[in-house]
């Protein structure tokens, strides 16, 4: 199984893709804790995207095509893959199904959380004081969102198209969420 998880910034993938491989065991790929992994080892790619992290923009698509392919095996090997914050361009989707078929597999479904965007500016401002993430500043919350509709929910047509994207209303509580989820993706 390898679904996506989708939204904006702060709409709750994070936290819902934790409980998913908590209750299916599945592994899950955030290329964002991939990236705030390697900004704080100090590697050279660390060095080469702390900038751009910082400030809210999207590193380069190779980038982070190069980190989910190295993991897929690992995901292969656990029965399943929750992708979350990736894929956030065209052609990071496009990569994606590309890496799945050559190993003869497949997105099966794209969950969308749907939140409005003064709970997620909320909900990221809260972060910011619990977590401390320099990305979670109010500034760069607003561009992060800005991104967000400008490069990353352009997919949301790309999904529907190939008949995989399922809505979820993710402005309830934790437990409600995940009950959406677990519905959409068990569904016939
Ligand atoms: P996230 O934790 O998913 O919000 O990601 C934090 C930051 O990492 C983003 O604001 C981007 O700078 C970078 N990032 C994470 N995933 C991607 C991706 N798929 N493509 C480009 N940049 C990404």
């Amino acid at each position: 199984m390898n679904i996506i998880l989708f939204g904006p910034p702060g709409c709750g993938k994070g936290t819902q893709a934790k409980r998913l491989v908590a209750e299916r065991g599945w592994v899950q790929l955030s290329t964002g804790d991939m990236l705030r992994a390697a900004k704080a080892a100090g590697s050279d790619l660390g060095k080469r995207i702390a900038a751009i992290i910082d400030a809210g923009e999207l590193v380069s698509d190779e980038i982070v095509i190069e980190l989910i392919a190295e993991r897929l095996p690992e995901a292969e090997a656990a029965g399943g893959a929750i992708f979350d914050g990736f894929p956030r361009t065209v052609a990071q989707a496009e990569a994606l199904d590309q890496l799945l078929a050559d190993r003869g597999t497949q997105v099966d479904s794209v969950v969308e959380l749907k939140v409005v965007d003064e709970a997620l500016v909320q909900r990221l401002v809260k972060r910011a004081e619990e977590e401390g993430r320099p990305d979670d500043t109010e500034e760069v919350i607003r561009n992060r969102l800005k991104v967000y509709y400008g490069q990353t929910a352009p997919l949301i047509p790309f999904f529907a198209n190939q008949g995989k994207l399922k809505e979820v209303d993710g402005m309830g509580s934790m437990d409600a969420v995940a009950a959406s989820i677990a519905a959409a993706l068990d569904e016939k």
